[in-house]
């Protein structure tokens, strides 16, 4: 890699289905990086319920592999760019999950793991998709059952990389959907989840896509973060960018995390 620091959360058109029509392709990314002195991991979203049956999805039919050569090639011309992938969670698909990996963990430079849906069509990191959740569910068992799935992937081993690890929150919070008083909002819960990482000897992502939202933090929390940085937890940093503009503003950010972290 060429430069110091990386981006390691970087979304593209047309392989993550959440970046605009308009929205960017690796080349609008790679464009801009080069002069900002930052490398940058792709890590668009895989999830392998809709992989398998949504003819729609941009790897549906084996199309990782074309993602993977594509950026292979890239990688030909410029160093300082990363293959990766953001790979959905799920609880009832482990072995599914356990054997993309046997077969491609070697082919990416890195793989995230995370969970924005454990009920099929009820993202909770959309408001639209918790909005929902919240009519059949109630906000306490949805940040209960949010933790058990967290706690039941870092244990499955899958992934050596966890993103957004508190993200439950991203529309749960005092600016948004207001905890009920019911509710276990705690840090420490944060905090456990992160000492499990690090007991499996998983690394934590600190993901600045928060910022953007209400909640106008940091996933997990700077103060979550700085604690469990203290106790041994290995942290990389994601801006989490979907579009140019965003990104760009991110690249200060992503370089002064890293400084920070590399502090404590
Ligand atoms: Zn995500
Ligand atoms: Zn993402």
């Amino acid at each position: 890699m060429r430069f110091k620091f990386t981006d390691f959360h970087i979304h593209t058109r047309p392989w993550s289905v959440d970046v605009a029509e308009d929205g960017p392709t690796f080349i609008d990314y790679i464009k801009i990086v080069e002069e900002h002195q930052i490398n940058i991991c792709f890590l668009d979203h895989y999830e392998l319920y809709y992989v398998e049956n949504d003819k729609t999805n941009p790897f549906y039919n084996g199309r990782v592999d074309d993602y993977l050569e594509e950026i292979d090639r890239f990688k030909e011309s410029y160093d300082f760019i990363l293959s990766g992938l953001e790979i959905e969670y799920y609880e009832d698909k482990e072995i599914e999950l356990s054997e993309f990996m046997d077969d491609y963990e070697k082919e990416f430079d890195f793989i995230g793991g995370s969970i924005h849906e454990w009920i099929i069509g009820y993202p909770i990191t959309t408001r639209e998709g918790l909005k929902k959740l919240l009519e059949k569910i109630p906000m306490k068992k949805i940040i209960d059952n949010y933790f058990e799935v967290s706690k039941k992937m870092i244990d499955s081993q899958i992934f050596k990389n966890i993103c957004h690890i508190d993200t439950i929150f991203r529309y749960i919070n005092n600016n948004e959907f207001i905890p009920t008083d019911d509710c276990n909002v705690s840090e420490n819960r944060v905090l456990d989840l992160g000492r499990l990482c690090m007991k499996n000897r998983i690394k934590v992502e600190l993901n600045l896509s928060g910022l953007r939202f209400p909640i106008k933090r940091t996933f997990p929390s700077m103060k979550v973060m700085q604690q469990l940085k203290k106790e041994g937890v290995e942290f990389f940093v994601g801006s989490d960018s979907h579009s140019l503009d965003y990104f760009k503003e991110q690249i200060p950010k992503v370089i002064n995390t890293y400084k920070l972290l590399q502090q404590i």
